[in-house]
């Protein structure tokens, strides 16, 4: 795939140094938020006097600004071979145990804290055409890991360490009262009304007139087959579950020429979409194109597309700058803002942060946890079969997802599957409403609680 490395265009590096405590307090932050009732205290560097040690091999690596670290080493845990950065002492075991202390040889919290800040986008140059991180120049993909929440593994060597000090098991956290997994099933509103037009224009050019001329008829006189919220919600809830529709606001194309909308919200439509909010859907944002670098326009969508402002974003066609994007939603909190719900790879299904739970993105700048939480995302049906992405056959789908959808389940995370309103045409049948009934019918089989973003947030840090 083409990358372009345009540093020069890209927001300036103005990140404060790392330093080995705030590594450490941003990934056992989360490790608390991963299991039930996690004591404090008991996970430090080797130099202190901790029960649970961990050994400092990152080498001024964070004081840099490399984008990559060494290789990993793969060492196995849990049935899997993990690959784990930061691993000074190969040789030695992953967790050596002694009577009432243990220490852990390879530097698990920078290893976490490389994949889970995101540090690797943030110092690389290379975005794509749409100024997107590329999957190309990952680490996951580099060493084959996309499928992987390597970070979760990471976290579950800390838990076999607590259990053994503390002689108490460490359960991983719950959903919605009780249910093993969660399932975050959303739909970006990009098209209503252009499902006749590719179809009418290979009409065109093959010169097949009344075949055209038809076509157009239906068009001016028949609902379009992409004007289908309620269809749309009646399959979700068919499932007994709710989703979170993210809405885009600007129907004129972006700076770029990428299109945004092929709508506009008028009165009738925002009557339909709340009557889907009374019934337990949530509408959010879907920042238009340009938002994700221009806090202007952002905030003016956030504010002015809704009556009160959404508390869920994520960016058309998956826009982010780490450079930039971040503090944006920062600056958004105040006005309601509680999470982003972007951070996958467009071109992959997989874990872009190694992580398969909610977490706080960090925030260079000032050296911390941002205040608003990333869902991250797994699945977008766009991937699955697309020129530029891969080319799975519809009954390759389910299939492919299962063994990731399995790594989450293990972990007690957050499967986060977008499925366009355009994919529930029944004409499509590579990645249509078929493909999704599969995905909805294993994730309810497997006793997923869904839960709409807000909910999620809500479960995580209270309403
Ligand atoms: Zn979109």
């Amino acid at each position: 795939m083409s990358t372009i490395s345009s540093a020069s265009l890209l927001p300036a590096i103005n990140a404060a140094p790392v330093l080995a405590d705030a590594r450490l307090h941003y990934v056992l932050r989360h490790f608390a938020l991963a299991y039930e009732a996690v004591p404090a205290g008991l996970i430090g560097y080797a130099d202190t006097q901790q029960s649970i040690t961990v050994a400092d091999a990152a080498a001024g690596f964070f004081q840099a600004q490399e984008p990559y670290p060494a290789a990993p080493n793969y060492r196995e845990w849990a049935g899997q071979r993990v690959p784990v950065f930061f691993d000074a002492q190969p040789a030695l075991p992953l967790l050596e145990l002694a009577p009432g202390r243990c220490r852990i040889n390879a530097d698990l919290i920078s290893a976490a804290f490389y994949l889970l800040s995101g540090w690797q986008e943030y110092y690389s140059d290379s975005r794509d055409r749409h100024g997107r991180f590329p999957y190309a120049a990952s680490v996951q993909k580099r060493y084959g890991f996309v499928a992987l929440p390597v970070v979760n593994y990471y976290f579950d060597v800390l838990r076999a360490a607590v259990e053994y000090v503390t002689g108490q098991p460490l359960r991983p956290r719950r959903w919605a009262g009780g249910a093993p997994v969660a399932a975050f099933i959303s739909h970006d509103i990009d098209n209503l009304r252009s499902s006749w037009k590719v179809p009418a224009k290979a009409d065109l050019k093959a010169v097949r007139l009344l075949r055209f001329g038809r076509r157009l008829w239906r068009h001016l006189t028949q609902p379009d087959a992409w004007d289908n919220l309620e269809t749309v919600a009646a399959t979700v809830a068919s499932y007994g579950a709710r989703s979170t529709f993210f809405i885009l606001p600007e129907h004129r194309p972006g700076a770029d020429g990428t299109p945004n909308a092929d709508y506009r919200i008028d009165r009738p439509l925002w009557r339909r979409f709340l009557h889907l909010a009374s019934q337990g859907f949530e509408l959010a944002l879907h920042g238009s194109i340009g938002t994700a670098t221009d806090f202007a326009r952002l905030s003016s969508e956030q504010s002015e597309t809704f009556a009160e402002p959404a508390s869920g974003i994520r960016f058309h066609y998956l826009r982010w700058e780490p450079r930039q994007t971040p503090m944006q939603l920062e600056a958004l909190v105040m006005a309601g803002l509680r999470y982003d719900a972007a951070l996958g790879f467009a071109e992959h299904y997989g874990f872009r942060h190694s992580y398969c739970h909610p977490f706080y993105p960090f925030d260079f700048t000032r050296g911390q946890p941002h205040s608003f939480l990333e869902i991250p995302l797994q699945v977008m049906d766009a991937t699955l079969h697309h020129p530029n992405y891969l080319q799975l056959r519809a009954d390759e789908i389910l299939p492919a997802l299962q063994p990731m959808l399995a790594e989450i389940e293990k972990f007690g995370g957050v499967a986060s599957i977008l499925w366009h309103n355009d994919h529930f045409d029944p004409a499509n049948i590579l990645t249509g409403p078929r493909q999704f009934a599969e995905i909805m019918a294993y994730l309810q089989q497997r006793g997923a609680a869904f839960l709409t973003g807000s909910q999620i947030v809500a479960d995580l840090c209270g309403a």
